[in-house]
């Protein structure tokens, strides 16, 4: 178990600038993802973690000591990969054993026995020991890829899109069973992926990137909550967020942002208001508010942001996802089944202030 610390973290390959400055720490024995889309400098993290790539600038700690001279062998990391590394002519057994029989003192192989049937009951193969590899479904695969990492007892356990091979309902399962695992064995695990279900679900905390730089680095509610820029509000969150442009006014002792339109209410910012009165761009401004947040009233309602009109119903069971027209803007709001509307209906939708974020067009960042 270790902390992980990176300091102005940077590779650069050529004019690529694959990552770029990322200083975080993750805590002994945390739940660190790695998130952001495709070629956002994810994998180049992890490998620099790990000792597959050399970082250009800056330096990796695992508490107190600088590792970027260590050979990838030198660093007591284990991992998980997308296409995991597995003897195909082993069985089970043997596949998790490997790790253990090759190690210099070996230990006695009744040790080893004990820790190969302590690691098949932890991740779900205790009954498939004597089975050929070859004869796994990818579910059971991954769960060697899995136990044959937790078995050396690596320091920092690194999973790169572990489960992306996987169908969605083992992914689902895996997941949880990944979050016990690391609970119940308390390492340092540094997980990549792209997909913020995935993220928001394990992490204790999440390092969002795009484009080489952190986007921000927090626990899944400060993202949810408090996302530092456009970006974050619009990454995270699986329905997607919604976005309208709005002007600024103060109006005496308070201020306002008006969605645009002349009925739309005024949403009060007046805690803000210094913030975005003081930006330092003359851009334009932009409001986000999470379809969860999205009240849906009676369109004479006086509590009504604005009037929309109702252009799409998804029913996803618990819940339905109502996309209405404002503007030419698409807003999404939940609905429960029972109060499922009508395509073509007219509703009233508010947007509590404190739902709200207001972003700098120019900067992306949040004004708060
Ligand atoms: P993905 O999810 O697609 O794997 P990622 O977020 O892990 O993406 P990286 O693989 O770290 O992203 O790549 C970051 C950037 O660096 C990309 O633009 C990629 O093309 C570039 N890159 C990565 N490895 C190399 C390399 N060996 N040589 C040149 N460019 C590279």
């Amino acid at each position: 178990m270790a902390e992980i610390r990176l300091e102005h973290l940077t590779k650069h390959f050529g004019d690529v600038k694959a990552v770029e400055d990322l200083s975080l720490i993750a805590e002994h024995g945390s739940f660190l993802a790695l998130l952001g889309p495709s070629g956002c400098g994810k994998t180049t993290t992890m490998n620099m973690i790990s000792g597959l790539e050399r970082p250009t600038a800056g330096e990796v700690y695992f508490d107190e000591t600088a590792i970027k001279e260590l050979e990838p062998g030198q660093r007591n990391v284990g991992f998980v990969f997308q296409n995991y590394a597995i003897f195909t002519h082993m069985t089970v057994y043997d596949n998790l054993a490997f790790g253990l029989r090759v190690r210099k003192p070996r230990p006695p192989s009744d040790e080893i026995d004990r820790q190969v049937r302590k690691v098949a009951e932890s991740v779900g193969l205790a009954g498939a020991l004597d089975r050929r590899v070859t004869r796994l479904s990818v579910n059971d695969l991954q769960k060697v890829a899995l136990g044959r990492s937790m078995i050396v007892e690596p320091a920092i356990f690194l999973l790169d899109e572990p489960f992306s091979n996987l169908d969605a309902a083992f992914r689902a399962y895996m997941r949880a069973e990944l979050k016990r695992i690391q609970h119940e064995i308390g390492q340092t695990m540094v997980y990549v992926t792209h997909d913020q279900v995935e993220a928001m679900s394990m992490a204790d905390k999440i390092a969002v990137m795009n484009l080489g730089q952190l986007q921000q680095y927090g626990t899944p509610d400060e993202l949810y909550n408090l996302p530092a820029n456009r970006f974050v509000a619009n990454f995270i969150g699986s329905v997607l967020n919604n976005f309208l442009p709005v002007t600024f006014e103060r109006q005496n002792g308070t201020a306002v942002i008006r969605p645009p339109g002349g009925e739309a209410r005024p949403i009060d910012v007046t805690d803000r208001a210094a913030a975005i009165h003081g930006r330092p761009a003359a851009g334009g401004l932009t409001a986000s508010i999470r379809p969860e947040r999205v009240r849906i009233v009676s369109p004479d309602s006086p509590e009504a942001t604005v009037r929309a009109k109702v252009v799409l119903v998804e029913p996803l069971g618990a819940r339905d996802i109502v996309h209405a027209d404002y503007q030419d803007t698409d807003i999404r709001a939940i609905a429960s089944p029972g109060d499922r509307p009508r395509i073509g209906d007219s509703l009233g939708l508010v947007f509590d202030p404190a739902a709200v974020h207001v972003f700098d067009d120019e900067t992306g960042l949040a004004l708060r």
